[in-house]
């Protein structure tokens, strides 16, 4: 016996749809009146949206059927942490559900006095529903005038997303550039209260011709598994002369490696690169006077240090060597949980000839790893960023 869709009580026939992709409900309505009608069902959108992302259906003061249609189903996939691809300084970005619709955020390190303090954010664009012509409305939120078009391309690269800027004459400033220039100086130097210097410069000018386009590459920051020695997830460190950097650390347990990869970059050593390799095959527990002579350090080979399996902290003594140039806190931790050799990259400016230099990886706590770079004779300290 054939039963017809359509023969069936509309709530059963709304059950089944729950269970269907948005694309099919979307066919589905199109072949009668009467489907049509039960596809407009809400609730069936309501799980659409749901399957993407936590939706307050008041803040959009609109339907979940708008919602899907006209946001989700092309723009969902925008959702997430994202670097942006600015070579060599990358950035980055973030976008959520935020006050009904989606915003996309870009977030800049803390000032260099701070490196506790707050990111800074600064919003790019967004993606709604103009309520008035009922239509997706992608909004660039840069400049001194009001919000205007915006566009958003995927590129051929599944994960790739371009924003674009669709009126850069409303990014001007109403006063000429100059103005505009200076007030971005008072944003970069807080105030004037840090140095403007050249690499600021070249940053700050690289990012104003950066403007009208946005390109960006996910970020995937792993779940937590009790096998790492730090959990995973984005880091901050103050690397010399180009100030502070983002980072995110992420494990390839079938190498037994971590890698602790560049967010943000620098004309040395530019976004998207790894900065350092730890190799979690050889972890080490050293005496504080093993640590304290650089030149034994640097004899320790990896031949030198047995292979382990075993994720249990190795607890031990923690001590910087002398002559070791640092940017950390005045409190350094005297005591570590972990310690692996590690290899970190050096280049010079526009990354040429990059190479690896030798270096000792240590776990401080959860929230906080030091990189040795032992032929530089200098420590960074890394700091899990945690809200943002
Ligand atoms: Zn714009």
């Amino acid at each position: 016996m054939t039963v017809l869709l359509t023969n069936l009580p509309p709530e059963l026939i709304i059950r089944i749809l729950e269970d269907l992709p948005g694309r099919d409900i979307g066919r589905l309505s199109r072949t009668c009146t009467q489907l049509r009608s039960i596809c407009r069902t809400d609730i069936i959108w309501q799980k659409l949206c749901q399957q993407i992302c936590d939706i307050k259906v008041e803040e959009w003061d609109t339907t979940y059927y708008n919602i899907y249609t006209k946001v989700l189903h092309k723009y969902g996939r925008c959702l997430g942490l994202w670097r942006r691809n600015m070579r060599p300084y990358g950035g980055l970005m973030q976008i959520k559900v935020d006050n009904g619709r989606l915003l996309a955020t870009e977030y800049k390190p803390p000032y260099v006095s701070d490196i506790h303090g707050p990111l800074r954010p600064e919003k790019v664009f967004s993606i709604g529903i103009n309520k008035f012509k009922n239509q997706t409305e992608i909004l660039c939120l840069h400049g001194y005038g009001e919000a205007h078009p915006g566009s958003i391309e995927y590129e051929t690269e599944e994960s790739d997303v371009v924003f674009k800027c669709c009126q850069m004459s409303s990014h001007a400033h109403p006063m000429g550039s100059s103005v505009e220039l200076s007030i971005m100086i008072k944003k970069e130097t807080n105030n004037h209260t840090i140095p403007f210097r050249k690499d600021d410069q070249k940053r700050l000018e690289c990012y104003m011709k950066n403007v009208p386009k946005y390109r960006l590459t996910r970020i995937e920051v792993q779940r937590p598994d009790p096998v790492y020695p730090i959990q995973p997830g984005l880091f901050l460190a103050h690397y010399r002369s180009h100030g502070i950097e983002m980072f995110l650390l992420k494990y390839d347990m079938s190498k037994k490696e971590a890698e602790v990869i560049k967010i943000t970059g620098d004309p040395n050593v530019p976004a998207g690169e790894t900065s350092i390799y730890i190799n979690l095959r050889k972890p080490m527990q050293l005496t504080k006077d093993q640590q304290l002579d650089v030149n034994n350090l640097l004899l320790l080979d990896e031949d030198d240090i047995p292979d382990s399996d075993d994720v249990q902290p190795r607890n031990q003594p923690f001590v910087i060597p002398p002559g070791f140039s640092t940017f950390l806190d005045d409190f350094t931790p005297s005591t570590c949980e972990y310690r692996y050799l590690s290899k970190g990259r050096v280049a010079g400016t526009g990354y040429t000839n990059p190479s690896f230099s030798p270096g000792h990886f240590s776990v401080q706590s959860q929230d906080n790893f030091y990189n040795l770079w032992l032929l530089m004779h200098c420590i960074f300290g890394y700091y899990r960023i945690k809200h943002f």
